[in-house]
């Protein structure tokens, strides 16, 4: 297996690209810390991997509090002794509504999971990546990057963009410490993401687009699943992809192209 010896984090993991991420890493042979804010949902993911045989270490933690980050990275350290891969999920769609609509805390909201929590993922876990080299994913969107026509979604498009820049920034900065980080870019993937979403004033912000046949090339319009974004991750985390970093992969089905 790829990544047998391997050390993954994975935040956002109970649900989703995390939690297909995840099982995809620990298949490949990684111990995999599975971080998120919500215990059921990691009690469950951990149980998936040790079915398959795998090693979960359990991380509640909110990405955007310093000091649970800080301890749910120290117990993975102090329980698995390295960490190689980090994949930067957890996020949130927050609230779409018209910029003259939405409100101050609203937008810090969206800021403080997509980018507070990318910002703190790193800087609590790129000194252990220091010791031996390793890999970094930030999963992205193609919001903010190949299209900007989802109404209202502009705090959520602003961090995904923001994300790409670190991404970019990043790889020149650790490359000396063989340290890559890129980023995937999914389109529309079928997860728990939308029950979580709040929009308003749709009518307002709308695009006035109409594609004749779904506007998702590969599949006629079905959207992808956790798992298509997951053998993407699986790969940038691997060695398989040892010479790519600072790259936006898009994972879409060719979604952002028609945009
Ligand atoms: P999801 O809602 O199924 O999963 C998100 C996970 O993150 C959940 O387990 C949730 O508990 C966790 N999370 C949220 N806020 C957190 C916090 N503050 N601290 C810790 N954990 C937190 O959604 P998903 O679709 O799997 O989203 C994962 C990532 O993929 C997000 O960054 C999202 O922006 C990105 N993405 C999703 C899609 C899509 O269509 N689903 C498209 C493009 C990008």
């Amino acid at each position: 297996m790829e990544l047998r010896s391997k050390v993954a984090l994975v935040t956002g993991a109970g649900s989703g690209i995390g939690r297909a991420s995840a099982l995809t890493l620990a298949e490949a042979g990684a111990v995999v810390g599975v971080l998120g804010h919500t215990r059921s949902e990691l009690e469950k993911t951990a149980a998936e991997i040790e079915a398959i045989g795998g090693t979960a270490v359990l991380l509640e933690a909110d990405v955007a509090d310093e000091a649970s980050m800080r301890s749910s990275i120290s117990t993975l350290i102090e329980t698995s002794g390295r960490l190689d891969i980090v994949i930067a999920n957890a996020g949130i769609n927050g609230v779409w509504a018209p910029i003259d609509d939405l409100k101050p805390e609203e937008w810090d909201q969206t800021i403080r999971v997509n980018l507070r929590g990318t910002y703190l993922t790193l800087n609590v876990s790129v000194p252990y990546l220091k010791r031996h080299g390793g890999s970094v994913v930030v999963v992205s969107s193609i919001n903010g990057n190949r299209t900007f026509s989802t109404p209202g979604a502009t705090a959520y498009a602003a961090t995904k963009a923001a994300q790409v820049a670190i991404v970019q920034q990043l790889a020149l900065e650790l490359g000396r410490h063989r340290i890559r980080v890129n980023a995937v870019c999914p389109g529309a993937i079928e997860t728990d993401i939308n029950d979580n979403t709040k929009v308003r004033g749709k009518d307002e912000t709308a695009v006035p687009v109409e594609y004749p046949a779904g506007d998702i090339p590969i599949t006629g319009g079905k959207s992808g699943e956790s798992e298509d974004v997951a053998s993407v991750i699986l790969f940038l985390a691997s060695d398989q992809s040892r010479h790519v970093t600072g790259t936006p992969v898009y994972v879409d089905g060719g979604q952002g192209l028609l945009r």
